[in-house]
């Protein structure tokens, strides 16, 4: 035995020793490579393989090369041509992005496991549901199978170098042969998702090649891009619902092939920090992540440290509170989350880089300092390049290969456990399930959030009968999540309200997020274990079909706070469309104020069956006071530098069909705003300033374009400018000023409050900004409306509603106009603070939330909360869609308003 192993050693290290090497990578890389610590045995290297192609040999360049990043469509010739020279890859369709790019991922393995790929999916299908397995069983089979280990790169488009890395990487795991390259390929199957916003990578290469590529020190540094993919920036790892069709094509892919660990590799800290999983944690998580984290983290430090490599770590960053970061598909489903931070300069030029915060940058956290958890600290100063880039990077994750491939069988079996543990946990702990009651008056919210439920995976039904709970009784049709299924606790995690476990710790994002109080649903956590045993029939899909009761030649279609009811209104533009301003009732339905009138035809009806609303048919219009429903003429404002939360609010404008012309500095400035617009929204936006807003990005004199052209094509999207710099200016806010005062409605939400404040559009009304000691990580408070009257507050029949607030502005309004102008406000009690965390909740006691000033011949309203964030507090929409839709309408009695 002692024989056979040492001989099949020598005939191991004669093969390895035998490949040739591409002398020319290895000289280049060294003089690529800042510094000789900044480089490891495991990539200082490129073994020659007969046929199978370089990403070289395609591209004309290696990756690491100073100035030189690759489109996406040169990404993926890359991988195709390995995958025609090697049978041991296979690339997977996995959808299309927002503007038609096509999403892949590419599997590598031994050649037999990629023949058999099929039934490794199969493997992992069943240690994801082990339901009807026993552990003996479940064993069996992940004795047989195989872990998908899957990496990421490119979610955020200006995080230039994993895309680069991860094709040396894919060459390596086809082509290199070495007794860990033999035994990551036995053992594992390596998924590759090459970039994860295409759309967003090609405009941010373009923007590299137009204005990056001559930077030589961090002074010289170019803003990004003003788009990466359509809609949002950076907040495609916070879409916790999955509203972006590219990041819903990557968690239906994660859902066909359960890759039991995704490492998503990201870049900004130096030089490379790797997830741990730290505190707060989410407890209802399963604790053998919590241990397999550090488990991995703590090996690549081993390694990296022992290559010399300095300036790795793996704590005081990323937390595991929030569920919505992308990777978390794989820890929300009984996987497991990887990620890293590896440093970059934002494009691939050499540059010497000031890493320790000093007064000039800014001062955040210093992370060049020796901690338990950061012995070898990054330097102070450093010069950087591309090529440190892939080094680190690549040299950490051919180390969590080496230990993943070595421990590939207690990966299976812990993946097998976290899906057998949540299972067991939803019948042995409460809460046992969530009911959603049918009945609700606006059930499209149900739909919203059942629907998002199901696209995670998780089962939902619908009883088939009455249901009798210690908790309560509910109606035949009420919506059931049980929580003995394998996301059960997945369920629980997105349905809970969220206790936030230490007022000491801060969260890297939000702190809650609660469906059902986004939403304005009623969700209903169950505690009776008799749950379990309600008989349903599985949802797939919820619709809500709309009803229209009766014959008549007036259809009213009740105001329940559907969001759809702005869609009605919008696909019927044509039409003749009031607004009742009380409540009646026609027989036994009441119809609530804020309900539309609007004559009855096939079209009427179909939309509102199609859009899930309610309709009853009248003979005549009620003898109520109404409106007419006209349509103003809509802007969006958006600065060029902060497009992000703009594109929320775009998403949800877009979704809901509201038509708006998106407006920069440039329109703004050339003034006559009121001859085009009737209602501009400023949505949140900035750097926490008014100032942000009207100046934007700083002009260094140089004009920054953003056009498109044949060299350039992505750019120019969504807008473009011959300039992005310098921001509206002053001129620019006394455009807004002129046009409210003719008449105009100007509506500021969040940060963008501050500035009718401190601009004086609104020259009663400040706002002043909350203590440092005041910490609020988006939790969900209560809010009193105090004008329920006010057409903004249609659909809305409580007194107090679940709202969002971050940091928005603390708006103060006069003592004598509060009565009038304040719509809204936070009782700021600790009681009130529904779910997550508010630290000084008493400073915002009393604080208007909503405020509405009248200045000229029109008005401004100023929310202190943002009413379309992240496409969650969907429940807060209507507010906005209101005072849209009934822009001249309010108020009534104020002669200073003008019906146009
Ligand atoms: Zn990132």
């Amino acid at each position: 035995m002692k024989h056979r192993l040492l001989f099949f050693l020598a005939a191991a290290c004669a093969t390895y020793a035998q490949q040739a090497q591409d002398p020319e990578f290895a000289r280049l890389v060294k003089e690529w490579t800042t510094k000789p610590e900044f480089v490891s045995p495991l990539v200082d290297h490129l073994p020659k393989a007969a046929g199978i192609p370089t990403p070289k040999d395609v591209l004309g360049y290696y990756v690491g090369t100073p100035k030189k990043l690759t489109h996406v469509a040169d990404l993926l010739r890359y991988y195709r041509a390995l995958e025609s020279a090697s049978k041991r890859v296979k690339i997977l369709p996995a959808g299309r992005t927002d503007e038609g790019r096509e999403q892949v991922v590419v599997a590598i393995a031994d050649e037999d496991t990629i023949r058999n790929l099929e039934t490794y999916r199969g493997y992992l299908a069943k240690l994801a549901d082990p339901r009807g397995l026993n552990d003996q069983q479940a064993k069996q089979i992940a004795a047989q199978a195989k872990p998908i280990y899957m990496f990421s790169g490119g979610l955020h488009s200006a995080e230039t170098g994993p895309p680069e890395m991860l094709m040396e990487l894919a060459y390596r795991l086809v082509a290199e042969d070495s007794p860990l390259f033999d035994q990551v390929r036995r053992n594992l199957i390596v998924m590759i998702a090459p970039v994860l916003e295409p759309d967003g990578r090609d405009r941010y290469v373009d923007w590299y090649y137009r204005h990056k590529i001559n930077e030589e020190t961090e002074a010289d540094r170019v803003a990004g891009p003003p788009y990466w993919g359509r809609y949002i920036y950076h907040d495609n790892n916070r879409d916790i619902n999955y509203s972006q069709v590219t990041m819903r094509n990557w968690l239906k892919f994660y859902l066909d092939w359960h890759p039991p660990i995704m490492h998503d590799l990201h870049e900004s800290v130096p030089f490379m920090y790797t997830f741990s999983g730290q505190a707060p944690q989410n407890p209802t998580l399963d604790p053998i992540l919590y241990a397999e984290l550090p488990w991995l983290s703590n090996f690549e430090m081993t390694k990296m440290f022992g290559y010399g490599m300095p300036g790795v770590w793996d704590h005081g960053y990323v937390d595991m509170w929030s569920p919505g970061y992308l990777g978390f598909m794989s820890s929300n489903h009984n996987g497991m989350l990887r990620m890293y931070e590896t440093f970059g300069n934002g494009g691939a030029n050499t540059m010497k880089r000031s890493v320790a915060p000093t007064e000039g940058n800014g001062g955040g956290p210093n992370q060049t300092t020796r901690e338990w958890y950061r012995p070898l600290p990054p330097y102070k100063e450093v010069v950087w390049s591309m090529r440190n880039n892939t080094n680190y990077m690549e040299t950490g994750v051919l180390s969590a290969l080496e230990i993943a491939s070595g421990y590939a069988k207690t990966l299976l079996e812990n993946f097998y456990e976290k899906s057998r543990n949540s299972i067991q946990s939803g019948s042995s702990e409460a809460p046992f399930g969530y009911v959603l009651p049918s009945g609700q008056s606006d059930m499209t919210r149900v739909a919203f959030i059942v629907n998002i439920l199901r696209l995670q995976g998780i089962e939902v039904g619908r009883a088939t009968a009455d249901v009798k709970l210690k908790d309560g009784t509910f109606p035949a049709g009420s919506l059931i999540v049980k929580r003995n299924q394998p996301y059960g606790r997945l369920a629980k995690i997105l349905l809970e309200k969220q206790v936030y476990p230490d007022q000491n710790l801060r969260t890297y994002d939000d702190a809650a997020w609660t469906m059902g109080l986004m939403s304005h649903a009623e969700v209903q956590e169950i505690s009776d274990k008799a749950i379990l045993d309600v008989p349903v029939q599985p949802v797939d899909t919820f619709r809500v079909p709309g009803s229209v009761q009766g014959d008549g030649s007036m259809l009213a279609v009740l105001h329940n706070g559907a969001n759809s009811l702005v869609t009605v209104r919008y696909r019927l533009k044509d039409v003749k469309v009031e607004a009742i301003e009380q409540t009646f009732k026609s027989g036994e339905t009441e119809i609530p104020a804020g309900s539309f009138l609007i004559p009855s035809s096939q079209r009427a009806r179909t939309e509102i069956e199609n859009l899930g609303l309610k309709a009853v048919a009248l003979s005549a219009a009620p003898s109520v006071p109404r409106h007419e429903v006209d349509l103003p003429r809509l802007a969006m404002f958006s600065t060029w530098g902060s497009t992000q939360d703009v594109g929320w609010v775009r998403y949800a404008f877009d979704y809901y069909e509201i038509p708006y012309d998106l407006i920069y500095k440039e329109r703004v400035r050339k003034g006559n705003l009121r001859d085009s617009y009737d209602v501009i929204v400023i949505p949140n936006q900035g750097r926490g300033n008014a100032k942000s807003i009207v100046f934007d990005l700083e002009s260094k004199g140089n004009p920054i374009d953003y056009m498109k052209s044949q060299e350039f094509p992505t750019l120019g999207a969504y807008g473009d400018s011959s300039d992005i710099t310098g921001g509206m200016g002053l001129e620019g806010t006394l455009e807004l000023d002129k046009f409210v005062k003719a008449g105009g409605v100007l509506i500021t939400l969040g940060i963008s409050s501050y500035l009718p404040a401190e601009y004086g559009i609104t020259q009663t009304v400040d706002a002043q900004r909350t203590s440092p000691q005041f910490y609020a990580p988006g939790p969900i408070v209560e809010a009193e409306i105090t004008q329920p009257s006010n057409p903004i507050f249609y659909g809305y029949p409580n007194k107090t509603v679940p709202v969002r607030y971050a940091n928005g502005p603390l708006l103060r309004v006069p003592q004598d106009d509060r009565k009038k102008q304040v719509l809204m406000r936070f009782p700021g009690t600790e009681k009130s603070v529904l779910s997550g965390l508010m630290k000084g909740v008493a400073e915002i006691q009393d604080r208007p939330a909503i405020v509405e000033v009248p200045s000229g011949r029109g008005r401004v309203l100023m929310f202190a909360t943002n009413p379309a964030y992240r496409w969650q507090n969907l429940g807060e929409f209507n507010m906005l869609a209101n005072a849209i839709l009934h822009y001249n309408d309010v108020p009534k009695a104020s002669a200073s308003a003008t019906a146009e």
